[in-house]
């Protein structure tokens, strides 16, 4: 049992001012797993104060020694990359060579891409009589989930340090292991006292506390719809600014020219992996009515070679779900799949054969979904594959468009001009074409009820910047 008794406030590990502590469980066999600090609002009063009184000193740093401290953060987050891949697979269940790969990988390639950003990024520039100069926002509130929960916090802090902005994180309190080791390395790497700021707890509390707060200017957070939602109202009463990164019910279009063994196969891939807990999954597999056969029993094939099980375990493709919450709500989707007329194509909501505890399910396909049904619609966050059909690339795209969510999508074509010109016509935040992968330098981010946010590349940078419009006087005349 690993027991993390302390909050990371002011520059130190000190004692949460509660005794109340929240027991982490593991995903994979339901056991207790860890005990962190349940924070509460004298804890946020603690955090934010401290950030406050930072701020001032770290925004006058100069941007060398800012890149110089997140290059120090990504050399001790890399230094202890295997037992933050070991750390997350515990905590949230992905297979240990994936976790390694993406949730160690990932946030110290991002701490590591805005080291490098801040030598070449314009904090400055002249418009007309005006020297326009970039500002940090101030004291950043990041609020975070589970399912990739370092980069999840990485896509916020490296940013907003970067920007010189002082953070106070609350990590998910499902998945918070790895936010200690981040602290430990962030102390480590000799950020002054207040700069960053760690409260663990519960979102109605910790979480409400800080989008409420006076003195914190910005929050960004990370997770479901409807907390967002609860997030700006309350960030609406101080005028703060706000950043959602939110759900999502992505839609692959497979056009008539494309390839279909590929389009299935990628899209399956992207909807499982993290088993299915990934905001810009693709849920959706849209394919003309003609090619409907193939990629069902394309689908099929692939959904049942996923070897779910222990993610520890060398051979394991599809790890537990987060919780058992999450299960139930997977299975209920599940179920009301089947209540809907959907074919049950691979799958389904009886457990996984031979795995009794955690919080298993099996890789899931439906077809012939129905567009407007609760499948389609809403977003499942599990293994679970829609293939719906399509009559021609118009209805594609307003099948494709008409959910309330706005976050990835893919097209696939041989045509990469078609593709494009349809992938213009989705409203999301990215479309991937034929597959293609995750790219650090791009903005990620969604619209409509994905949120309003951009993180990652120059984008997430300025996410954590004000403008400030200095007017020069004319030039004295010449005598
Ligand atoms: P969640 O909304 O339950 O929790 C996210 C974070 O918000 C946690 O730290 C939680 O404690 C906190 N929180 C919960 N209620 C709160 C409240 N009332 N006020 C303030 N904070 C609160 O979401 P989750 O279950 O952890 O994550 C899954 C969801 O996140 C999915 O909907 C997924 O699509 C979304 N997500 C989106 C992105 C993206 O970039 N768009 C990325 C990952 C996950």
């Amino acid at each position: 049992m690993i027991e993390r008794d302390r909050l990371f406030i002011d520059g130190c590990w000190v004692e949460p001012a509660g005794r109340n502590r929240i027991e982490v469980i593991g995903p994979a066999d339901g056991a207790p797993l860890a005990r962190i600090p349940e924070g509460t609002t004298a804890d946020v009063e603690a955090a934010v104060g401290a950030a406050r009184r930072a701020f001032a000193d770290w925004a006058a740093t100069p941007v060398a020694e800012r890149a110089a401290a997140l290059r120090r953060i990504h050399a001790g987050l890399k230094a202890r990359a295997d037992e933050i891949g070991e750390t997350i697979s515990r905590e949230m269940g992905m297979p240990l060579k994936l976790a390694r790969r993406i949730q160690a990988g990932s946030p110290i390639a991002v701490f590591g891409y805005y080291a490098e950003l801040l030598g070449a990024f314009p904090f400055e520039e002249r418009a007309g009589h005006s020297l326009v100069v970039r500002e940090p926002v101030g004291v950043v509130a990041a609020i975070t989930p589970w399912n990739y929960p370092l980069h999840q916090i990485s896509l916020k802090v490296a940013p907003a340090l970067a920007a010189a902005c002082t953070v106070v994180l609350k990590p998910s309190e499902l998945a918070p292991l790895n936010a200690f080791i981040l602290a430990e390395v962030a102390a480590a790497a000799g950020l002054p006292p207040g700069v960053f700021n760690l409260v663990t707890g519960y979102g109605p509390v910790v979480g409400e506390a800080l989008a409420s707060h006076r003195e914190v200017d910005m929050v960004s957070f990370t997770g479901s719809t409807a907390a967002g939602r609860r997030v700006s109202e309350l960030a609406a009463a101080t005028i703060k600014r706000v950043a959602l990164e939110l759900g999502g019910k992505s839609a692959a279009i497979v056009l008539d020219d494309a390839d279909l063994a590929a389009a299935v196969r990628g899209t399956l891939a992207t909807c499982c992996v993290n088993c299915g807990q990934t905001c810009s999954a693709h849920t959706r597999l849209l394919v003309p009515e003609a090619r409907y056969a193939e990629a069902a029993q394309l689908a099929a094939t692939i959904a049942n070679g996923y070897r779910p099980g222990d993610p520890l375990a060398e051979g394991t493709t599809l790890g537990p779900l987060v919780s058992a919450r999450q299960r139930e709500r997977v299975l209920g989707y599940m179920r009301k799949g089947i209540e809907e007329g959907a074919e049950l194509l691979a799958g389904g909501p009886e457990p996984p054969a031979g795995l009794t505890a955690g919080w298993f399910v099996r890789p899931t396909v439906f077809g012939r979904v129905r567009p407007g049904s609760t499948l389609e619609q809403e977003e499942i966050f599990g293994p679970v594959l829609s293939i719906i059909t399509y009559r021609d690339e118009d209805e594609a795209v307003t099948i494709a468009n008409d959910t309330s969510y706005g976050l990835a999508g893919g097209v696939w074509s041989a045509d990469l001009e078609r593709a494009i010109r349809v992938a213009r016509r989705l409203r999301t935040g990215q479309v991937d074409i034929n597959g293609a992968p995750f790219n650090l330098q791009a903005p990620f981010g969604g619209c409509r009820q994905s949120g309003n946010g951009r993180e990652l590349g120059r984008y997430g940078l300025e996410e954590y910047l004000e403008y400030k419009a200095i007017q020069l006087p004319p030039p004295a005349p010449q005598t």
